[in-house]
């Protein structure tokens, strides 16, 4: 049984994610990343207390030690599984960018990455099978951990200039979206001396400010307030903060793909090790244009932030990322990491000057993306049937179907988590990226008879 999407298990809390499911995904956990002890976090919604205890009720009864870090980021779970030796594996707690009702869990490897899907696949068939627990004097016990936050931050602040930022007098407006960055990112900007005003500060898993997911209609208010104060640039976190995007000094909304070039120019001018940056298929050219004017160069890999993380270890780059404000920095972890994000963003201001004059000086590309119904037992065929009507093209097949042409490129992608197909276009002409992705939904339309 498939349980383990892109991202860790998800569901509505009390519907699909109830606490019996969660107990036995615990016993389940436990019997493959085990013996432990295992580190628990959460985010700040309204059911993450209910599925940490059902959690780790299923560790425990299974005679596997639970460490519970309380609220905190993704990413500062992720450092204390691997700054711990002792600690076998992390869970975490999240439904990350989704609405309230929803919750998750997230596995983590003994190294701080995120769950192999090998490893997510064992955690599948354990659960299936069902776990015989331990007799009860081997019951394990649960510790408490309060300054595992803390101490991520203190790693970020190592990794950065931080005295030229505390120099630089910078002023900061940070949306917390009421998520798990709300006593991290705020403590980091202080530690950084940077004046900050921050905006949905208070952890409330009802999102009252906006939805968790940092895209730019929900962050209007940060956008504002950017202009109001007169700040040199907006940070927001997504609701467990591994993400991170930016607003510019201006007021301007920085996608994640703007960020993940400005970061991966940082990178590269810093000179330390390797000039490849890590990416998916689907990321635009912009940041591979952008990343060969600061001499680097780019590799891609399917789409996932795991993947991207096991392609950077495997090659030693030093930066990687998805479009979604997901960046990686291999000389802290190999996970998405906001706050590092977030820091190396003043950093690269403070060495470059106002943000919004580097976004200017990006390439620049016009990407198209659609989505439509495809049902998952026909995606397969789509794919060879579209592939064949263009076997004169240059074809990438890494993940779905990649056409290249001179002037552009069309992703083809099945969605999976749901009957849906996306397809993306993009080119340096407006008109020829319109064009093309218009041609493309056409095709498909056609093979599918609709
Ligand atoms: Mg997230």
């Amino acid at each position: 049984m498939k349980m383990f999407g892109t991202n860790g298990i998800r569901g509505v809390a009390n519907e699909y994610l109830n606490c019996e499911l969660s107990v036995n995904v615990g016993r389940a956990i436990a019997y493959v990343l085990g013996p432990g002890p295992i580190a628990i976090a959460k985010d700040t919604r309204v059911s993450s207390d209910m599925i940490v205890s059902s959690v780790s009720a299923g560790l425990m009864s299974m005679g596997v030690s639970v460490i519970d870090l309380g609220m905190v980021p993704t990413p500062a779970l992720q450092y204390y599984v691997k700054t711990h030796d002792d600690v076998t594996a992390g869970v975490m707690i999240t439904a990350s960018h989704n609405p309230p009702e929803f919750n998750g869990i997230k596995c983590v490897s003994s190294d701080g990455t995120e769950c192999s899907p090998e490893e997510e696949g064992a955690i599948e068939d354990a659960y299936e099978m069902g776990m015989k627990t331990v007799e009860w004097p081997k019951i394990a016990s649960m510790t408490h951990v309060s300054d595992a936050g803390e101490r991520y931050i203190d790693s970020v602040l190592a990794k950065v200039d931080a005295e030229a930022i505390r120099k630089a007098g910078l002023k900061v407006c940070l949306d917390c979206a009421n998520g798990a960055s709300v006593y991290t990112s705020p403590m980091l900007m202080k530690k950084l001396g940077v004046e900050t005003i921050v905006l949905n500060g208070e952890p409330d898993g009802m999102f009252p400010g906006h939805y968790s997911e940092p895209v730019e209609s929900n962050l209007e208010g940060l956008k504002e307030a950017v202009k109001k104060y007169g700040a040199d640039l907006g940070i927001a976190h997504d609701g467990d903060a591994d993400r991170c995007v930016f607003v510019s000094n201006t007021g301007m909304y920085m996608p994640g793909d703007v960020g993940l070039a400005l970061l991966s120019i940082s990178c590269l001018q810093s000179g330390k090790g390797s000039s490849e940056v890590v990416s998916t298929v689907a990321l635009s050219s912009m940041v591979e244009d952008a990343v060969i004017n600061a001499g680097g160069f780019m590799v891609r890999t399917a789409v996932g932030s795991p993947l991207v993380a096991r392609r950077m270890i495997k090659d030693g780059s030093l930066v990687g990322g998805e479009d979604n404000g997901g960046i990686i920095f291999a000389d802290h972890q190999f996970c998405r990491d906001g706050a590092m994000a977030a820091a190396r963003m003043l950093e690269f201001i403070v060495r470059n000057g106002p943000v919004q004059k580097q976004v200017d000086a990006l390439p620049k590309y016009t990407t198209i993306k659609t989505a439509t119904h495809c049902d998952d037992d026909k995606k397969e065929m789509l794919i060879d049937k579209v592939a064949a009507l263009h076997q004169s093209e240059k074809i990438d097949r890494t993940d779905g179907l990649k056409i290249i042409f001179d002037n552009g490129w069309v992703l083809l992608r099945p969605s999976g988590t749901e009957p849906k197909f996306r397809i993306y276009s993009e080119s340096k002409d407006p008109e020829v990226a319109k064009s093309r992705s218009e041609q493309f939904m056409s095709e498909v339309a056609l093979i599918l008879g609709q």
